[in-house]
């Protein structure tokens, strides 16, 4: 296996680097480089950029938009989205219902969501986990019953990403109760956000921001023709967008922007009468994280370099389990860094209040961001499959347990 980037990769990577680092707007980049939210507003505009330039859906398949690159040209393109940094395209239309849709769908489903997903006209959340149903999803109990050519929908969706600004929400619904396995009576729906009945209310989370929701559903009455592929077979259409969930997890690129960030702040902020950058203990556990980096972003070519030879086959790499499970570690760690560098700034933070009243930051501006950047990223070894259920992958399917 040879994992050194040929002279066209390395040309493609400065093609990439330059467009996006001269296209993503000042306040985006801004937003991403202080650890804050990127507004709806700022997703939209940046995603219509790369539309324009043909590269917002360059996975997809040729015929529905893609750019037909191949896996290690995917791979540099994520990687420079991340470093410069910019942001990734909103996943829950881009990543997973769309290939579900280009897959399972038909032709009038194709036609009528895909080119909005592309240009970012239709924002879509997932509407999978439910108070009783995260880790064992396929206990979910929302219901969809027949009604003519509708379904009926009652029940509820937690931990709703970006749902406030959802114009859809793709769901897994209860179609038949008395399936002789809970995995056999499911299927996949998609709802259009402003049919009544639909409710969404905001989960404060603990770095006070306002990033995932609950949304009930009450006698919500939906075309049949929102089904996608066949009644009850919705749990293999979610095996398969799951797989499609984990492709980039790693973030490796998102890591060594923050670690350069880090270096930034440690060599402006002092302990005591020297820079913190200078205190040989902090530096060696930043080269920790940055030699575990390294190997992560190996691993993560060895699945691209493998995948490149195998052909893509749509089947996630049982390998994506590790990515997913070390690269949410060392985004805590850098995170984690971060407020160290800062020291006692990170303590009196006061979260973005609605109402505005927000305490001034003590310390320097860039400061004001970094503990609830800190508390946020307590999310990645849960969403996507916690990490201790990525462990369980890895024993099966690589350890053969
Ligand atoms: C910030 C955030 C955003 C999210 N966004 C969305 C979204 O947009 N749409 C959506 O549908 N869902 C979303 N989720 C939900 C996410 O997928 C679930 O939180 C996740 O699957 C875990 O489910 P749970 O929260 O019900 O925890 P549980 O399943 O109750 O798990 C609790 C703990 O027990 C552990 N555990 C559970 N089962 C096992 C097992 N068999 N073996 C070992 N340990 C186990 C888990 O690892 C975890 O530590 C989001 C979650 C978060 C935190």
């Amino acid at each position: 296996m040879d994992l050194r980037f040929t002279d066209e990769e390395v040309a493609f990577r400065n093609e990439v680097r330059s467009f996006i680092r001269e296209n993503v707007p000042d306040d985006v980049t801004a937003a991403l480089r202080d650890g804050r939210h990127v507004s709806k507003d700022g997703m939209v505009r940046w995603t219509r950029i790369l539309n324009a330039k043909g590269w917002s859906v360059p996975h997809w398949p040729v015929e529905h938009g893609g750019t037909g690159w191949k896996p290690i040209e995917q791979y540099i393109f994520q990687d420079e989205m991340q470093q410069a940094p910019a942001p990734q395209m909103l996943p829950f239309g881009h990543n997973m219902v769309a290939p579900v849709i280009y897959t399972f769908g038909n032709d009038t489903q194709k036609a009528k969501y895909l080119p909005r997903i592309a240009n970012l006209d239709d924002w879509w959340c997932q509407g999978f986990s439910e108070p009783g149903a995260g880790s064992d999803l396929a206990s979910l109990t929302t219901r969809a019953v027949r009604d003519g050519d509708h379904y009926v929908v009652n029940g509820q969706k937690t931990w709703t990403t970006l749902g406030q600004h959802a114009d859809w929400i793709f769901c897994l619904v209860r179609t038949d109760p008395d399936a002789p396995k809970k995995q056999m009576g499911i299927s996949f729906l998609l709802i259009d956000m402003t049919t009544p009945g639909v409710t969404v209310r905001p989960i404060q989370t603990i770095d006070g921001g306002h990033e995932v929701n609950e949304v009930f559903f009450d006698d919500v009455r939906v075309p049949v023709e929102n089904l996608v592929g066949e009644e009850n077979k919705g749990w293999d259409y979610a095996k398969f967008l799951l797989g499609h969930e984990r492709v980039g997890i790693a973030r490796v690129g998102g890591s060594k922007e923050r670690i350069r960030r880090l270096k930034e702040i440690a060599r402006l902020e002092f302990a005591g009468q020297t820079p913190v950058w200078e205190n040989r203990r902090f530096r060696e556990k930043v080269a920790a994280v940055e030699v575990e980096l390294k190997a992560l972003e190996m691993t993560q070519l060895r699945v691209v370099s493998a995948e490149a030879k195998r052909g893509h086959d749509g089947k996630p790499d049982p390998a994506s389990s590790i990515l997913k499970i070390k690269g949410s570690e060392l985004q805590q760690a850098t995170t984690e860094l971060l407020m160290e560098a800062i020291g006692p700034y990170a303590l009196p933070y006061e979260p973005e209040r609605e109402d505005g009243r927000n305490e001034p930051p003590v310390g320097p501006d860039y400061a004001a961001s970094l503990a609830p950047a800190y508390f946020n990223y307590r999310k990645v070894s849960i969403y996507g499959g916690s990490n201790e259920i990525q462990k369980s992958i890895i024993a099966k399917a690589i350890l053969g347990l």
